[in-house]
């Protein structure tokens, strides 16, 4: 009886939708699942984040509208630690932006630039904003392949002339998800050139720069050399300390883009709960232990998971950052769906399928560090019995 609006309709499918019906029909049933599907940290919040909420809710100052695009005690923390983590000085006044968690950002700022008909280069696979925050724009993704053969880096010589002109941005998000990948300042730098010879503005997702592991630290995009003339970063509390669920989040890099964005969002949002905002103060000053902790943690689940998996001949790339295995589907005979499928039926586990990260995954499944070492365990242990 109602219609959806063109934009609403030319959005891609969402195709966990299945794999969804058939983990809860499966939990109904009583069996004991094993979810490796969610890129949601399952640990708690570090005490004394919670423990700012709970002392800044009690201020009836924080109860009222939070207007003014972020505190400024926020911007300042968030410029600071750039500035501890990056080397990278950014004015808290004009070159950083906090957000309702990333993702709203990221999916907002496309309405920024794009008009009908332009392009956004957008990585594929990739988290789904990309291509969801381009299209409400009026825009085209253009998808980049990223192939393990070029470690799952856009290759940016293929992009046709023609389409580089109706191009507005390009997306990048290194530590990348779904495939874990990770790129150095050279692969920076050649996107800085290509931006600025293509007149793009880079959007850089660092969602899991302190997800590392083995001494690895990711960089900043906005640590390269001319990245300020083009770039926007965004950058998150939630998975860095386990804050999903408090949508707390920020946009920094060029004065123009950061206020370019910052316009769209007075018309759409009216700030971030104050009381969230200071908390999100502690967690960036706050004791470093926490960082330290939860790479431990998630470095023990990988060596586990990836012993497990390569002593069933499965092929492997090493992982040095977030908490996602991109796992190439060992039997061809499966795509990505039924292969997820076949592990929820035999194993009573859940995967993602690659495809629902865009076409260019299909022939992979995710799986995420989300559960605890024994349960991983137990995971590998119902695989070794049908594989
Ligand atoms: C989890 C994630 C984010 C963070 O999203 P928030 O909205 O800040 O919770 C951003 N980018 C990617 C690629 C992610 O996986």
């Amino acid at each position: 009886m109602f219609k959806l609006s063109k934009k609403l309709n030319a959005l891609p499918p969402y195709l966990f939708l299945e794999i969804d019906k058939a983990k809860r029909k499966a939990r109904a049933e009583g069996r004991d699942i094993i979810d490796l599907g969610v890129g949601d940290p399952d640990q708690p919040t570090p005490a004394y984040i919670i423990e700012a909420l709970h002392q800044a809710s009690l201020d009836p100052a924080n109860h009222r509208y939070a207007l003014d695009q972020g505190m400024p005690v926020l911007r300042r923390a968030i410029s600071d630690w750039y500035k501890e983590r990056f080397k990278v000085a950014l004015d808290p006044d004009r070159e950083v932006l906090p957000l309702i968690g990333s993702k709203e950002g990221i999916a907002h700022f496309p309405l920024a630039f794009l008009n009908e008909g332009d392009y956004s280069l957008v990585p594929d696979p990739c988290y789904p904003p990309y291509k969801g925050g381009t299209i409400f724009a009026g825009g085209k993704p253009y998808l980049m392949d990223l192939r393990e053969s070029n470690g799952f880096l856009p290759d940016l010589e293929k992009i046709p002339l023609a389409v580089r002109k109706k191009a507005k941005l390009i997306f990048i998000n290194y530590p990348n998800n779904p495939t874990g990948a990770v790129a150095d300042k050279d692969f920076y730098r050649k996107v800085v050139e290509f931006a600025k010879k293509n007149k793009l503005i880079v959007v850089s997702d660092l969602a899991y720069s302190e997800m590392s592991y083995d001494g690895y630290r990711p960089p900043s995009f906005l640590e390269v050399e001319g990245a300020r003339d083009v770039a926007i970063e965004f950058h998150s509390l939630s998975k860095t300390y386990n804050m999903t669920g408090w949508r707390v989040g920020w946009a920094c890099g060029n004065a123009d883009l950061v206020a370019a964005l910052a316009k769209v969002k007075s018309n759409i949002d009216s700030g971030i709960f104050s009381a969230l905002q200071l908390a999100g103060v502690a967690a960036l000053t706050g004791p470093d232990a926490h960082i330290k902790n939860m790479c431990r943690l998630y470095q023990e689940r990988r060596d586990t998971l990836l012993a497990g998996l390569r002593s069933l001949g499965w092929q492997l790339n090493p992982l040095k950052a977030t908490f996602y295995v991109w796992i190439k589907i060992p039997d061809k005979k499966y795509d990505s769906i039924r292969f997820a499928s076949l592990l929820l039926e035999k194993a009573d586990m859940v995967v993602t399928p690659g495809v629902g990260f865009g076409k260019y995954g299909e022939g992979y499944i995710r799986m995420a560090l989300t559960v605890p070492k024994e349960r991983i365990v137990e995971a590998l242990g119902r695989l070794k019995n049908i594989f």
